[in-house]
């Protein structure tokens, strides 16, 4: 923490980014983050590699401000990376060689490291959590610009104040935010009901298609690159739909394989959940090469949906194997 606060200090400017696929607590973080910098007189940019969309649900943020190339001073600008479990996370590798200084600021238990300086804290409920105290630490007054984003990590991160890295402290910081200005209300009204109909049907595929298996201890959907066409969806829109699975009676592990919206399927992205403390999803996802925390976590892979049903189910059956 104070090798941090103390390269803030020093430096002027900085290159804020986040994770492809960005959800709340990343965008939360980055947004958070950058005003605070910018309360402090930094020059600060948000960077966000490539051109994959922002989920519906945080269109609202005002991030206007956010770029998807790198600026021309890329390589003088110290490199803050938020929410990012590894390198391979930040959509553009270039970034990192160019960066005089990487500073890693996560909350993944399976981080790499990558940073000249790592600020990993894996008891930390979300990054944003981890932005709070960093700020904090800085003398940043936390305005509602700043408290709102970081309101909204906090909130989405948790799965609004219910899964199990809802500790006492991350009530308590959001109980900061809410003072400091947060809307309540305002977010749950953005993030959670403004859904676009869309979605809803999207949802009502999945939640079709869904299967039980071992004994309904696994439960596994999926979508096909023509259902974003067929009804009417954005790319982001599949954002979140999963959490629907993992409601299920005696459901431990679920699942959701999605297809590439829009585009033939070359890879499938899978999402994992478990609603079960004794259960590790995030060593799942390491084995098919990716990562995230041991309630939620997601990996990329080329097999076919079939294969990674099977795959899925058999790794399920390995890591419960002598533990029930
Ligand atoms: P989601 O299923 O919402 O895309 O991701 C859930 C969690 O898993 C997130 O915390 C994210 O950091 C992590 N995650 C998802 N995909 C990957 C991946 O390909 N690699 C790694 N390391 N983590 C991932
Ligand atoms: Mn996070």
């Amino acid at each position: 923490m104070r090798a941090v606060t103390a390269a803030i200090r020093m430096h002027d400017r900085f290159l804020l980014t986040t994770h492809e696929h960005p959800d709340g607590d990343a965008l939360g973080s980055l947004l958070g983050m950058h005003l605070g910098l910018q309360a402090l007189g930094k020059d600060s940019v948000m960077y966000l590699p490539g051109s994959g969309p922002i989920a519906g649900e945080y269109q609202w943020m005002p991030l206007d401000a956010l770029v998807r190339t790198p600026p021309a001073d890329q390589a003088k600008r110290v490199l803050l990376a938020l929410d990012c479990a590894g390198a391979g996370r930040i959509g553009d590798p270039v970034a990192l060689e160019r960066a005089p200084l990487i500073l890693n600021v996560d909350h993944h238990h399976d981080n790499t490291r990558f940073g000249t300086v790592d600020l990993v804290i894996d008891t930390a409920s979300s990054t944003g959590e981890i932005v709070f105290d960093l700020l904090t630490a800085l003398g940043v007054t936390i305005t509602p610009e700043i408290a709102e984003p970081l309101y909204v990590a906090l909130v989405t991160d948790t799965g609004r104040y219910q899964y199990s890295n809802t500790t006492p402290r991350a009530l308590r910081v959001g109980a900061e935010l809410v003072e400091a200005g947060a809307d309540v209300a305002g977010v749950f009204k953005k993030v959670y009901e403004s859904v676009g109909f869309p979605k809803l049907k999207l949802l009502a595929r999945v939640l079709d298609r869904a299967e039980q298996y071992e004994d309904g201890a696994v439960v596994i959907s999926w979508l096909v690159h023509t259902d974003w066409p067929d009804v009417g969806a954005g790319e982001g829109y599949s954002e979140g739909v999963i959490e629907h699975l993992r409601s299920v009676e005696g459901a431990r592990v679920v699942a959701l394989i999605r297809e590439p919206p829009f585009r033939t399927p070359v890879q499938r992205r899978v999402s994992l959940r478990a609603s079960d403390l004794s259960i590790d999803v995030s060593a799942i996802a390491r084995q098919f090469g990716g990562g995230g925390h041991p309630q939620a976590a997601g990996f990329t892979s080329d097999q076919t949906t079939a294969e990674l049903i099977e795959a899925i189910c058999s790794a399920y059956v390995a890591a419960t194997r002598g533990a029930a």
